[in-house]
């Protein structure tokens, strides 16, 4: 598959044991995609913000512009393999995890597929803070297909 773009959200909320606190994890994570083969276009810088669900945790935020030959259903295995080599999380969506990385648009526009369960735009990006504001100092034109609005509109929107 030609080359295609992906705009890729960074969380973490829990130190890792070598690299250490969350805003650590986000730039050995950006590392580590480059380390598997796709290539990093673009990184905001690393927000971090207040917790947003019960977890009582800081989060460490960024966003990527990310590069890659990869169909999205690869992209999101590979990214999950990466997750998963940085620390495995416990239960539920907000409980502390070392890092999260989710697809949150592709430029090629929606998609959507069930095994591996996967959907673009990610669900909760018009929701979300710690998504919109990085994305929006990285990539403020990028449309959202469902919407039709600028990432930049959706944040501001939310006063941000
Ligand atoms: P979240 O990141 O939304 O807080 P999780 O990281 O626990 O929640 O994700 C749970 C599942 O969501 C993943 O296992 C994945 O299969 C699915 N998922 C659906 N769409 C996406 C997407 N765009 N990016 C990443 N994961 C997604
Ligand atoms: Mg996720």
């Amino acid at each position: 598959m030609p080359e295609t773009r992906f705009l890729i959200a960074l969380g973490s909320n829990q130190r890792h044991v070598r690299h250490g606190p969350p805003a650590r994890v986000i730039s050995a994570a950006l590392t580590a995609l480059e380390q598997k083969g796709l290539t990093v276009l673009k990184y905001s810088a690393t927000l971090s913000s207040r917790p947003v669900g019960p977890s009582n945790r800081a989060y460490a935020n960024a966003a990527a512009i990310i590069s890659t030959g990869l169909r999205p259903d690869e992209l999101l295995t590979l990214l999950k393999s990466i997750e998963s080599r940085f620390g495995t999380r416990r239960g539920q969506p907000w409980s502390r995890r070392v890092l999260d990385l989710d697809i949150i648009l592709w430029s090629e526009g929606a998609f959507s597929e069930d095994n591996p369960r996967l959907t673009i735009p990610h669900m909760m990006m018009r929701e979300r803070a710690f998504v919109l504001q990085p994305a929006a100092e990285i990539a403020p034109k990028w449309r959202d297909p469902v919407t039709g609005l600028t990432i930049a509109q959706i944040a501001s929107r939310k006063g941000l």
